[in-house]
């Protein structure tokens, strides 16, 4: 976005490693992976522990970031934790804590935290449970997962045949974020700033399925999938600690958008909404004088629809689409790309949240 003078990282979040009870690969492994895969940066969510900041992962490692946090995970409202000295958990915890608690754990320590797979079903086949998000009176977090990996592949999993072909082809058979999740975000971010993240929740466990151990997966396999992409102000400087900040800041800001970059990277995608002027972006609020241009831009060719408080506001296929904006109202981008004769999900932007003044200023 050259106008705001923003640069585009593309990273993953939610990950875990042999950290976790439940996960086997080593960090450094992981990382290997990551830089193999131009992965901007990494947001690893172990099973409430930071124990991977305390043994030094935390920072650079050639051009991925990688940056600790945790997932709180009781048997449902899992949340991902970040800029947290220390974890949130303790040892006296119940099993059934209500998640506010650890919500405002999170805030009381100065950090954000985000639902987790809100819309997680298992999959009956392969007997993995449920982890949905189900107490939806809390309040106080900084956004949720909008399109989770594990989520949307697991529910491919309807077949024996199916479950080969999936195996094989992911990306193939992802269908994009649950309607269900989008249709509460777009509730959600009615009332207030609600960032939308993607999610991976890969663990490369092994599962033993018709003879053969299979993981699920190996993280090279997965990085080009769903990414979060983060737009700073500026480039980031190679500090570590800096660049923490810096993408965190930007994050917190709703300045992301999610997308399924394994057919083609979503980099260079943009929205950009202005007047008399003045510019707003991804995750901005905008306040509307009379009326103002809308304009996505992406970098390839596909289907992109403009969505105004959960509704199709418009839709054109092409590299651009500008619309004039009369009315207030939160509106976001979803992307669909034509991968063999067939629009599959790709990209799903955070809302610019416009208002309208009282009176012209
Ligand atoms: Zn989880
Ligand atoms: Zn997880």
């Amino acid at each position: 976005m050259p106008l705001l003078n923003l640069k585009d990282y593309a990273g993953v979040i939610h990950l875990h490693s042999a950290y976790s009870f439940d996960g086997r690969t080593p960090v450094t492994e992981i990382i290997r992976a990551a830089n193999q895969n131009g992965v901007d940066f990494l947001l690893l969510t172990d099973h409430s522990t930071l124990k991977a900041r305390d043994d030094g992962f935390e920072g650079w490692h050639d051009g991925t970031l990688v940056i600790v946090g945790e997932e709180i995970a009781p048997r449902f409202n899992h949340y991902l934790a970040f800029q947290l000295q220390t974890s949130v958990a303790t040892a006296g915890d119940p099993p059934e804590l209500p998640p506010q608690i650890y919500i405002d754990r999170v805030r009381t320590k100065g950090g954000m935290g985000f639902i987790a797979h809100p819309d997680h079903e298992g999959t009956e086949l392969f007997h993995v449970k449920h982890y949905p998000w189900i107490d939806w009176s809390v309040t106080g977090y900084t956004g949720l997962g909008i399109w989770d990996f594990m989520t949307d592949w697991q529910n491919s999993l309807s077949g024996y045949l199916r479950a080969i072909l999936s195996y094989a082809f992911p990306a193939f058979f992802l269908s994009g974020p649950s309607p269900s999740t989008l249709t509460r975000w777009d509730l959600l971010t009615q009332e207030r700033r609600v960032v939308g993240i993607g999610e991976l929740d890969n663990h490369d466990t092994l599962k033993r399925v018709m003879g053969f151990n299979l993981s699920i997966f190996p993280y090279a396999r997965v990085f080009r999938l769903i990414r979060t992409h983060i737009l700073t102000t500026g480039p980031l400087s190679g500090n570590s600690r800096n660049d923490i900040i810096t993408l965190f800041d930007a994050l917190r800001n709703g300045r992301a958008y999610v997308a399924l970059d394994y057919y083609r990277s979503s980099t260079g995608f943009s929205l950009l909404m202005a007047e008399e002027g003045r510019y707003a972006t991804l995750g901005d609020a905008f306040h509307l004088h009379r009326s103002a241009e809308l304009k996505a831009s992406i970098p390839y060719r596909g289907r992109i629809s403009i969505i105004r408080n959960g509704t199709l506001f418009h839709r054109a296929t092409g590299k651009d689409l500008s619309v004039n904006i009369c009315e207030p109202g939160v509106y976001r981008v979803e992307v669909s790309l034509k991968i063999f004769g067939y629009y599959r999900p790709w990209i799903f932007s955070n809302p610019i949240y416009v208002t309208r003044l009282g009176h012209r200023g």
